[in-house]
């Protein structure tokens, strides 16, 4: 399995980080946790064809994690040489339909291509030819999920927005990578959001084998967050970067 990562930051710009995206490679799958604001043209620069992108799976309705639906969609409308011929599966949490349908009513057609699939996703397993999938909620807005994703024995795990909670830590067990947000250092700790305390506390439970710092937020890049974590975990870890590729 690859795993690129496309966004490692926040809502907030930096030229470091973008918003969140995170590019899932499957033998003949390609899956997308996130579409935030960037995602579309950085799948261009990573040397994905849009086209080629089977699912996109959303965590919560923050733009910084899926403002680039927009995008994305229009330029699947585009009657290019080669039109989108397979099909494109849209999941996201409780609500997501009708906020598809609400970008349609604004963009009318053209947020509308053929062939494609939208899907809110439920408390249970969900299974695909080439992987499985689950989600749980996290809590850090009403509808907000983190997702586990495991194909021919590896499994990959990405919180998305979230605070610590107890069932988070089974959810992950034991997986090969979790891609963790760490937004802010311990001092300016907020609700709803980790810190390195938090993802120390997690990954000494979850006991992945790669930890992947993401979801940082600019003050984080002058602080010495990685070296925090990485003391205190037994876990290979990895900072976050925007176009850093996972493969495992
Ligand atoms: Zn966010
Ligand atoms: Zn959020």
């Amino acid at each position: 399995m690859e795993i690129q990562i496309l966004g490692s930051g926040t809502c907030v710009p930096s030229d470091r980080r973008g918003s969140s995206g995170y590019l899932i490679i499957l033998e003949s799958t390609k899956i997308l946790f996130d579409c935030g604001n960037g995602v579309t043209w950085k799948l261009e620069k990573s040397g994905i064809n849009y086209l080629d992108i089977d699912h996109i799976f959303i965590t919560h309705m923050h733009p910084d994690h899926n403002a680039d639906l927009i995008p994305f969609l229009f330029a699947t409308k585009y009657p290019a040489e080669k039109p989108r011929t397979k099909e494109l599966n849209l999941w996201g949490p409780p609500g997501f339909k009708d906020f598809i349908k609400s970008m349609q009513n604004i963009y009318g057609n053209w947020l509308n291509p053929d062939n494609t699939k939208i899907s809110e996703l439920e408390n249970h397993d969900y299974s695909f030819d080439e992987f499985n999938f689950s989600a749980i909620r996290t809590g850090h807005t009403e509808n907000s999920l983190a997702f586990r994703l495991e194909s021919k024995g590896k499994s990959v795990v990405y919180s998305g927005d979230t605070d610590y909670f107890d069932e988070f830590i089974d959810f992950a067990r034991d997986c090969d990578v979790l891609i963790i947000e760490c937004s802010l250092p311990d001092r300016l700790k907020r609700k709803g959001h980790l810190t390195p305390a938090d993802v120390i506390k997690i990954a000494s439970s979850v006991k992945p084998k790669i930890l992947a710092l993401t979801h940082m937020y600019p003050i984080c890049d002058s602080e010495n967050i990685y070296e925090q974590v990485d003391n205190e975990t037994d876990c290979k870890v990895i900072l976050g970067e925007d176009f850093l590729s996972i493969n495992f």
